[in-house]
């Protein structure tokens, strides 16, 4: 079993935001909800206040140096499109692909929201070429939503998906390969206080998954971690990714990128 890390990244700055969607006071309202009902600490709080303050919440670098130090090749998903919190520009774009690429073993592809309407959808990722110069094979879709419509990401010329999850190898459906996604910070973290008894339950459940996906003959784990979330601000998701790698390394696995699978051999 290969691992395929992969990074979605739905915020590059708190400017963006401002006026342009209600991300700001809907995590306002989230962290303090977080708080009141104990699931994260006071320190936690005034972390994630912290950072809007001070306008970081952008962790790209960081987590390509801890890929980079770590030796493991990464695919990011960044968006053209604008809507459902994701606003950054297209200046914003460029200057995260530019930094993605200034490491080695790293990849961009399309982090998409058209699906239903497939003008809208090749509209897309026409945008993202012209914005990026990037034509992007695979993409991934902004909250995993697709429903019935993966026949148009076909008929939208990529070659493959991953915004699926679930414990399955790739497969080909309506002439697109997919790649479900086994592991996911906010999937398989839940939202509980960080201590070492939590997070040893947390760990033990991610190892029990792994192991299931071994014992099931999975040949790719392809793992979503949001870049936003490499922060002591969210200290369960922090340190998950770094115990995930670390477990990972020392169990010997080897790590691939989407771009270095022949996708003729998947059926
Ligand atoms: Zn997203």
């Amino acid at each position: 079993m290969k691992i395929i890390i992969s990074h979605d990244v739905d915020h590059l700055s708190v400017k963006e935001h401002l006026l342009n969607d209600l991300y700001l006071p809907k995590l306002f309202i989230r962290d303090i909800y977080h708080l009141l009902f104990s699931r994260i600490s006071f320190g936690e709080y005034l972390l994630r206040l912290k950072e809007i303050l001070n306008n970081k919440i952008s962790y790209i670098k960081e987590l390509c140096e801890y890929n980079k130090e770590n030796n493991i090749p990464a695919t990011f998903f960044l968006a053209v499109k604008k809507g459902r919190s994701l606003s950054y520009s297209n200046k914003q774009l460029n200057q995260a692909i530019t930094l993605i690429n200034t490491y080695e073993k790293t990849d961009c592809l399309i982090h998409g929201i058209e699906i239903k309407n497939i003008h809208n959808l090749k509209n897309e990722k026409l945008e993202f070429t012209r914005v990026t110069g990037i034509n992007p094979s695979g993409i991934r879709m902004h909250y995993l939503s697709k429903k019935d419509n993966i026949q148009n990401l076909h008929n939208a010329k990529y070659s493959f998906d991953s915004s699926l999850y679930g414990i399955k190898n790739p497969y080909k459906m309506n002439g697109i390969i997919e790649f479900p996604i086994q592991l996911m910070d906010v999937f398989d973290v839940p939202n509980i206080k960080f201590s070492d008894s939590n997070f040893n339950v947390i760990k033990n459940n991610t190892i029990n998954k792994i192991k299931d996906c071994e014992k099931r003959g999975l040949k790719y784990l392809v793992v979503d971690f949001h870049d936003r979330y490499f922060s002591e601000a969210y200290l369960n998701y922090f340190e998950w990714y770094k115990f995930l790698i670390n477990y990972l390394i020392s169990n010997n696995y080897v790590f691939s990128s989407f771009k270095d699978i022949d996708l003729k051999n998947i059926k």
